[in-house]
């Protein structure tokens, strides 16, 4: 228990120091360089300059009044949920979560999200008995946890038989894919106990949490520490008994276990070592559980986002490639052989130019969980033989050799290691050697066999790599949802999004801006989510309040990126900057700022801008106003990134293969080979019929459908924070900390509740704590409980715009509950 409820029993002594302390002095953050934020109290105050006194016998610093942020009473240390600070500033929210953190505390509420943030150790809080915790509580009665957000959504969605999801956002390396894994193996584990009546869905007694849970949790003392105890209780029963079993293998079914199982097998092709993180998801995932009436799970479904296919060919020194090359390295020699793959890591281009090893990782052990998670899933000996095709066949393509003549036209010197590649793919030498060195291309109207330089050449064998690695990838995923895709009417789902949050880089390219407009809209979604139930628990209060619909905010930003028809969005710039002859990054970035930027009036600054960059052949980009911040992209090629990067010989041969399975990851460029559509600037251009999808088109189609699925459930936000550059537990270094609640919207969402009023809590708990700070104007006994509070603010005058009073709580503006603890300690 102790680990995850931080103690609140302070020393008794310090406590009434503190307390002491408090009623005389104002007490303040002051910002610092190093350490963020210091705490002191203010010794003077002249003409906005504040002499603050630091704690801890750190000094003197003299500071304009407006640099210093209010500090919380000691009532509100490492409250559970941000939202309950009265001083809703950044100061005070960094200090909650450090003070919690600091204490094995790692997650903690903020209104709508719930705030994890990396350990860094293996800490005891996902155990069954943990898990039994949970079962069947409101938020309110346990810790935060992760588990809490999990059985919130499950209880939803029994209850109201709607649809959910959970969206976890964060930096690689925050703990997002761990987060994941923790809410599926919870609903797994709780889904298989349905056969308790007790554990169905829907079972809950409990009033609709729909409700946010902006309420202060005054007596924080107290009922916590009877509810503590009776959760206690619970542990003990359910650590000796029932609860145990819950998430052990043997009690869960197949279709459990496939589920948990498509984990590893997803990790192994879509995740690599990086600097950042060790096990790094290089794509996004929207992973959806559904559920029968009847509490059991009916099946699964992922849908993958923009994975980094590029890892396959380049890196930086420092990281791997994808896991799956590694462990193939350690697979036993037969399929080796049969994959004509000979010795070990250090052969293969792909592999032996950048890390081979990383700690804690065991890339036998990994090949082993693999084979055996491929097993439980249902792939076939010949359907995983299939996936180790292709990533032999890349490691094969990595170690051609391509010469030039004299001429600079592309040859091989030494074919074998083609026909390697050939052997592997079931395609003819020849014709993959043409595809490669001599395509015939369209010159006018004229077919003509075309000379590739060495240069082109290689292009294109690592197009072909990054294409074949993520077509297969794409079937991977398809056919790990045939295994656990079991559509029915009836079924609800709760879905996962684990997706890279907001990155801003020293250099921010084309995949930045593509992570970036999908936080965007997901921020968007979130306002607007926000703002439609703060609105809801305003109008069941009965109290008028003009709250202002945020999501709208970022509508320009979002309408720069995406938009398309009259008002030329970036994507659909450099989407018909692809089609044209003769366009290049720069004149794409051109037209974008002729298109943004002029139609901006004098003096204003829109929502796109110019870089510090002079546009040269390398150096040009644009600056978009994000929500998080200003970000400076270079657009060096993009054209390229955008377009369909293989030629359309090389797609013909590989889509008449003789290997079922590779001419299946190729079957859309079958159909009429290419026609020749329409003019445009007076040249003739090609399409592929159905083939020709730029990367911009896919993503905002597949970004589309993700938004229409999430509109349609009720969700619930986490976000994963990485606390330290170390990767070492129990640091908080506060300006990286600040910095992710900037991007991932923490701060954001406490922007938006400070303008209405963030803090309420429940007339009779209003009552309760304050009526010793207006003594003699409540009747003893009973009194209705809004007359009670309308006389107790009369008392203590406060002012009419900084309350409400509804129909069951009383709401405040920030800062005004900090005012009542402070007289409240006075006394
Ligand atoms: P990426 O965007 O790179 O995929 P991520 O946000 O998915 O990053 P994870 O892979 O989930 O990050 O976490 C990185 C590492 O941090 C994990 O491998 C694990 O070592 C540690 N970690 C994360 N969450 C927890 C946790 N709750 N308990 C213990 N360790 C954790
Ligand atoms: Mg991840």
């Amino acid at each position: 228990m102790s680990a995850l409820r931080p103690s609140q029993n302070i020393d008794a002594t310090s406590d009434l120091m503190a307390q002491l302390e408090s009623s005389e002095k104002t007490w303040v953050w002051v910002p610092d360089d190093i350490e963020g934020y210091l705490s002191g109290w203010v010794r003077s105050d002249k003409d906005d300059m504040v002499e603050v006194v630091l704690d801890g016998g750190r000094g003197i610093r003299r500071l304009p009044g407006y640099s210093l942020s209010k500090k919380n009473p000691p009532k509100f240390d490492r409250v559970d949920d941000i939202a309950d600070l009265s001083f809703l500033n950044e100061a005070s929210v960094v200090h909650n979560l450090r003070l919690r953190y600091g204490s094995g505390a790692i997650y903690t509420y903020s209104g709508l999200f719930l705030v994890a943030i990396n350990p860094y150790q293996a800490l005891p809080l996902y155990s069954d008995a943990i898990i039994y915790q949970y079962r069947g509580k409101r938020k309110d009665e346990n810790p935060p946890h992760i588990f809490a957000i999990a059985e919130r959504a499950w209880v939803n969605m029994g209850d109201e038989r709607e649809n959910q999801s959970i969206l976890i956002t964060g930096e690689s390396g925050a703990g997002k894919t761990e987060s994941t894994k923790k809410v599926i193996s919870y609903l797994a584990a709780i889904a298989t106990d349905t056969h308790t009546p007790s554990m169905t869905p829907g079972h809950s007694q409990s009033p609709s949490l729909s409700s946010p849970s902006f309420g202060v949790m005054p007596t924080i003392g107290l009922p916590r520490a009877a509810s503590m105890k009776r959760h206690s209780k619970h542990t003990s029963i359910s650590a000796s008994s029932s609860a145990s079993h819950l998430s052990s293998k043997g009690r869960l079914g197949l279709l459990e276990r496939q589920i948990l199982q498509a984990n590893p097998i997803l990790e192994s092709f879509g995740n690599a070592q990086t600097q950042r993180n060790n096990n790094s998801s290089r794509f996004g995932k929207f992973i959806r559980i559904s559920f029968s009436p009847d509490g059991s799970i009916a099946g699964a479904n992922i849908d993958w986002y923009l994975l980094e296919k590029s890892r396959v060919v380049v890196r930086s020194e420092a990281e791997r490639n994808f896991h799956v090359f590694y462990q193939l390295m350690e697979a036993g020699g037969a399929l080796k052989d049969t994959l004509l793959l000979d010795g070990g890591v250090e052969n293969y281009e792909y592999l032996n130019k950048s890390r081979r090893e990383v700690d804690g990782i065991d890339d036998r052990e990994e090949w082993a969980a693999l084979k055996s998670a491929l097993d439980t899933v249902g792939f076939s000996a010949a359907e995983q033989f299939d996936l180790f095709r292709i990533v032999g066949a890349i490691l094969h393509i990595g170690n051609i050799i391509v010469s030039s003549t004299r001429g600079d036209d592309a040859f091989l010197a030494d074919p074998s290691q083609a026909e390697r590649v050939c052997h592997l793919l079931g395609i003819p030498l020849s014709e993959f050697t043409k595809a490669v060195l001599r395509p015939r291309v369209l010159a006018g109207r004229e077919w003509v066999t075309q000379a590739r330089t060495r240069q082109q050449a290689i292009d294109e064998l690592s197009a072909l790599c990054k294409t074949l690695y993520e077509k297969s990838f794409g079937a991977l995923v398809e056919r790990i949802n045939r295994a656990l895709d079991r559509p029915s009417s009836k079924s609800t789902f709760i879905g996962v999004l684990d997706i890279a949050g907001f990155e801003i880089f020293d250099k921010n390219g084309y995949e930045q801006l593509l992570i970036n407009y999908t936080n965007e809209k997901l921020q968007q979604f979130f306002n607007h989510h926000m703002f439609v139930l703060e609105q809801e628990e305003y109008a069941r209060e009965g109290i008028h309040w003009d709250y202002v619909n945020f999501g709208l905010d970022l509508q320009p930003t979002i309408d720069l990126i995406e938009a398309s028809g009259n008002a030329i969005g970036i994507l659909s710039c450099l989407d018909e900057e692809c089609i044209m002859p003769k366009a290049t990054d720069a004149t794409f970035t051109n037209k974008l700022h002729s298109l943004w930027t002029s139609s901006i009036p004098e003096g204003e600054e829109g929502h796109l801008g110019r870089t510090k960059y002079a546009p040269t052949r390398f150096e040009q980009g644009f600056i978009v106003h994000h929500y998080a911040g200003r970000v400076e992209y270079r657009t060096d090629g993009w054209l390229e990134k955008n377009k369909d990067p293989l030629n359309d010989n090389l797609t013909r041969v590989l889509a008449s293969s003789s290997e079922r399975y590779v001419a299946s990851l190729f079957s859309e460029y079958t159909e009429a080979p290419t026609s020749l559509v329409g003019t445009l600037a007076g040249r003739q251009r090609v399409i592929k019929k159905g083939a020709f999808r730029t990367v911009a088109q896919r993503h905002r189609e597949q970004l589309s459908s993700l938004m229409g699925q999430l509109v349609a459930t009720q969700p619930h936000f986490v976000r994963c924070i990485v606390p330290n550059p170390n990767k070492k537990p129990g640091r908080i270094d506060v300006p990286l900390v600040l910095d992710q609640l900037r991007c991932n919207g923490v701060l954001e969402g406490i922007r938006i509740a400070r303008l209405g009023f963030p803090n309420r809590l429940p007339f009779v708990e209003f009552r309760q704590r304050y009526e010793i700070l207006t003594p003699g104007i409540l009747p003893p006994g009973y009194m209705d409980g809004r007359m009670a509070c309308l006389r107790m603010v009369g008392a203590l005058g406060l002012d009419q715009q900084s309350y409400r009073i509804g129909t069951s709580k009383i709401f405040f503006k920030a800062g005004v509950l900090a005012e009542q603890e402070e007289k409240r300690d006075a006394l």
